[in-house]
């Protein structure tokens, strides 16, 4: 008799939209063919998930694996090996740091080449909006990236130019013909520079040093001017890494009047503050700098409220040597993207008894909506089988061991955490186990659904 499905998931606790119950998924052709609470019928293969949880697999919006021409800071192998281990099934990686950047249909090429070699996870490609490339903008949406990244302030690499005010303009004019969305990094060119040279010359380079460099209103003033363009074009705008409630806020009555805007935030900026930074060091720099804790208990509510769309990792790693000398000059990028599900369980759903599918939506299905991914996102007959299975009782201290990444850099090491990856699918195969990357690369290019 042959077998009704490929594979059947059993027993597990499968989170979805509706709420956490315990069933059965059947999968046939890489694809979820059946949820039931008992399937009955023979499977080529059959996982017990009896006592554990199963969560869509991650998306991973925003990544910088630097591959190709960073490789030594991190590649699509590592990166996205990482991100399985973690409970991710797909990335979408940002147009820098690799090198050259993702600017242009060839670029783009040379970066998809890689990742159908090297990636473990299905993935996805940002396009670069920058004053060199307005050009560019319809060969890459023709190419297939998931939207745009522009930097209102200077990006950390001079080739990726920041986005100036008309750039930003005649780009979100075209985006929103072609129907893609725009993600900026949202701070105040001018004044974060400005505090930056007056900082270095005063000699004033301590961790407290740089975030008073980066005040909350840089952040405030740059989205707000980007949500009035956002509202004259009708350009879908998502605002990255917001680090501060003020800022939410502002995308929130935003929206409220009809702008097509959302907030991305990242896993460090709900788990650390400022205190953390100045114990952890530059492992912990990023831009938006980590803020107090007032600030940080106030991104939680804004997280409870939906106010807040998706949570990413921005994992972007450096050179450790980069990472070393005054914290004011040292590289800012945290590398994170193993531990999104894991902080989320443990500060969201252990810390503040947040719904594991609100958890769910936060890290998978909200991203696939906005970006058009029609088959990922959700635990439901027609989607991939992509699949996260998590022991939420088990807890553990994450050891420089246990990182896929090139560099055991992070500033999650040493932390506990509650809920534990034990096995990651990928469209019905599996690509962690226990601890160890199965098989070989897998990955396919996601592209959005018009
Ligand atoms: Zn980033």
């Amino acid at each position: 008799m042959s077998n009704l499905y490929d594979l059947i998931v059993r027993g597990g606790q499968v989170v979805t939209p509706a709420g956490t119950r315990k069933a059965d998924i059947g999968v046939s052709d890489g694809k979820i063919a059946a949820l039931e609470a008992e399937l009955p019928g023979s499977a080529g293969e059959t996982i017990d998930a009896s006592g554990l949880h199963v969560f869509p697999g991650c998306t991973d919006g925003h990544v910088h694996f630097n591959d190709p021409g960073r490789t030594e800071w991190e590649t699509i192998r590592t990166g996205s090996s990482a991100l399985a281990a973690g409970g991710a099934t797909s990335f979408f990686d940002m147009p820098l740091n690799c090198s050259p950047c993702t600017l242009d249909a060839g670029t783009f090429r040379d970066k998809l080449a890689v990742a159908r070699r090297d990636s473990f996870v299905d993935f996805g490609f940002w396009g670069g909006l920058t004053p060199r490339n307005l050009d560019k903008l319809e060969e890459l949406a023709e190419s297939g990236v998931v939207g745009f990244k522009a930097f209102a302030c200077f990006s950390g690499i001079d080739e990726f130019e920041r986005a100036d005010d008309y750039t930003l303009l005649i780009g979100m004019e075209k985006l929103a013909r072609l129907g893609l969305p725009l993600m900026v990094h949202c701070e105040n060119a001018e004044i974060t520079q400005a505090l930056t040279e007056r900082a270095k010359a005063e000699n004033r380079t301590s961790a407290r040093e740089y975030e008073a460099t980066r005040p909350p209103v840089t952040e405030t003033e740059s989205v707000a001017g980007l949500l009035a363009l956002a509202e004259e074009t009708g350009c879908r705008l998502i605002i990255a890494h917001v680090s501060t409630a003020a800022a939410a806020d502002l995308v929130t009555r935003a929206r409220n009047r009809g702008v097509d805007a959302y907030c991305e935030t990242i896993g460090h900026y709900l788990i650390f503050t400022e205190e953390d930074v100045v114990r952890l060091g530059a492992a912990a720099k990023c831009s938006p700098p980590i803020r107090g804790e007032a600030n940080r208990a106030e991104m939680w509510d804004r997280l409870r409220n939906g106010e807040i769309a998706f949570v990413s990792s921005d994992h972007s790693p450096s050179d450790p040597e980069l990472k070393k000398g005054e914290f004011l000059r040292a590289w800012g990028g945290i590398a994170a993207c193993q531990s999104t599900l894991p902080a989320l369980l443990t500060h969201a759903w252990h810390g503040r008894q947040m719904e594991l599918s609100d958890i769910a939506a936060l890290t998978a299905r909200n991203v696939s909506e906005i970006f058009g991914l029609v088959s990922k996102g959700r635990i439901a007959p027609g989607f991939d089988a992509d699949l996260a299975l998590v022991d939420l009782d088990r807890a553990y201290t994450l050891e420089p061991s246990a990182l896929f990444y090139k560099h055991k850099v992070s500033p999650y090491l040493g932390a506990r955490f509650q809920g534990v990856v034990t096995r990651t699918l990928l469209r019905g195969q599996t690509v962690f186990l226990d601890g160890k990357i199965i098989g070989e690369p897998s990955g396919r290019l996601l592209k959005p659904s018009k």
